[in-house]
């Protein structure tokens, strides 16, 4: 049956309708032009860049227990301060404390002795003092070593040499398929008698920086020292070793742990207008390599977190939501930090709207991983198209990052920066992540993107 509306009452629909489509565009605009705000600013202030600078100089190298840590513990918080937070604060964890010490590594090329660029992987044991000499042993895999079998691999050194794979798009996955080496190498090498283990460095560039990372002891098994090499020593190495598979090398690391310590994540906020309302974390890991200037790894994270706090006091955008920036302890050792904040927040019942974590490098952002239910992130789907015109939309469901994960029984939404990870592992754990190798733009993109997000969420949330 056809109805018949009443032309009176279609008017005043028209009206009404028209005046709504009014009022949501003029919000929509609003939105947009808040956000463009947002960019213009970080994009035109040196003052996120410079202290990256600022932290990488005066802070190289801070692993966890070391007194660089501490520098950049109080250099950052000043960071936060000047900012523009209306609270700053330190919260005490227990962290780590071990010493790379001194290494070196020399093999038998023939009748000449090569240095390798090598270094100590995080958290393992010392040779004896007068060093470790024995006959190198090169593999793949688990299997490969598993099938030589104590006979082949006792009393040698075992030379794990899987690159990552270069053919893989995504950086991180390749990363994922080899970073078995590293963590678990000594241990399965160890169980069958070897003395000591060479890694391969997780990169896709052939250089000369050895790129440490942390690695697992397995419970019950001799630890054995191992040694990141880099990827043109460990080519070298491989070539060398096919030429004489007697080939001898000599280890020397003096490295060691050194009992616990205390450290602090650093934390300041914007407190919103109905804090009750939920928290919105922005954060990344100030601990980095002790090779290291850690700008990529994590500085970059940490000054964007900054950074956020800073855009909006000086955009003087008031949000209903509290905006907390925390640069997180011992990520890289036994993420300590992380931990610790996810259990103070659920002793204090703080209500997290979202944690989102910058670890990806201080590259261009290309978007953002969710961890959420289906529902909310069909509402983040629909902002998408504000991150069009800065080509950051890729948005993914899953993932965020190693210190927020802990929050995940007690944040609504979790969430990490994508960013275009090609040359990640270039500086990853290594001399070459200087702050030379961040560009200002990049990291500014990545800032932007952030508070833009958190903006938007302030007022759909
Ligand atoms: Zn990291």
């Amino acid at each position: 049956m056809l109805i018949r509306i009443k032309p009176l009452y279609s008017l005043v629909q028209f009206i009404f309708l028209y005046l709504l489509a009014g009022t949501l565009s003029a919000a929509v605009d609003k939105d947009s032009a808040v956000i463009r705000s947002i960019y213009s600013e970080a994009l035109t202030s040196r003052i996120a860049y410079h202290n990256l600078v600022l932290l990488c100089r005066k802070a190289p190298g801070r692993l966890s227990g070391s007194p660089q840590l501490n520098t950049a513990i109080q250099l950052t918080k000043q960071f936060l301060q000047e900012a523009g937070a209306d609270t700053v604060y330190l919260q005490p964890v227990q962290i780590p404390n071990w010493k790379p010490g001194y290494t070196e590594a020399i093999v038998a090329a023939g009748n000449r002795k090569v240095h390798l660029h090598a270094l100590p992987l995080g958290n393992s044991v010392p040779t004896p003092a007068e060093g470790i000499t024995a006959s190198v042993v090169e593999v793949h895999s688990f299997d490969e070593l598993n099938a030589l079998g104590r006979e082949k691999v006792s009393g040698r050194i075992v030379f794990y040499n899987r690159p990552m794979d270069p053919t893989l798009i995504n950086t991180f996955a390749a990363y994922g398929k080899a970073v078995d080496q590293r963590v678990a190498g000594a241990s399965k090498a160890a169980a069958l008698g070897a003395v000591a283990v060479l890694v391969r460095s997780l990169t896709l560039a052939c250089d000369t920086f050895p790129h440490t990372g942390q690695l697992r002891y397995q419970e019950g098994i001799t630890k054995i020292p191992a040694l990141a090499i880099a990827t043109c020593d460990a080519d070298s190495l491989s070539l060398w070793l096919k030429q004489n598979t007697d080939l001898q090398a000599f280890i020397k690391t003096s490295c060691r742990p050194a009992g616990d310590t205390v450290g602090y994540n650093v934390i300041g906020e914007i407190r919103g207008k109905k804090p009750a309302e939920g928290i919105m974390v922005a954060g990344g890991h100030l601990d980095a390599w002790y090779n290291s200037p850690g700008a990529h790894d994590d500085g970059a994270g940490c000054i964007q977190a900054v950074e956020v706090i800073r855009l909006f006091h000086s955009l003087g955008i008031r949000p209903v939501h509290t905006i907390r920036a925390v640069l997180f302890m011992d990520e890289e050792i036994t993420q300590t930090g992380g931990k610790k904040y996810a259990q103070v927040a659920s002793a204090e019942k703080e209500n997290h709207l979202i944690a989102i974590e910058s670890d990806r490098g201080g590259l261009l952002p290309i978007g953002f991983t969710f961890d959420c239910n289906e529902k909310d992130l069909e509402i983040l789907q629909k902002l998408k198209s504000y991150f069009e015109p800065y080509r950051t939309d890729l948005f993914i469901k899953g993932g965020s990052g190693t210190d927020v994960a802990p929050l995940r029984s007690s944040a609504r939404i979790l969430a990490g920066l994508l960013t275009d990870s090609q040359r990640y592992f270039d500086y990853h754990h290594s001399a070459n992540d200087t702050p030379e190798h961040v560009n200002q733009r990049e990291l500014q993109l990545g800032s932007a993107a952030i508070a833009s997000l958190f903006y938007l969420m302030d007022r759909r949330f």
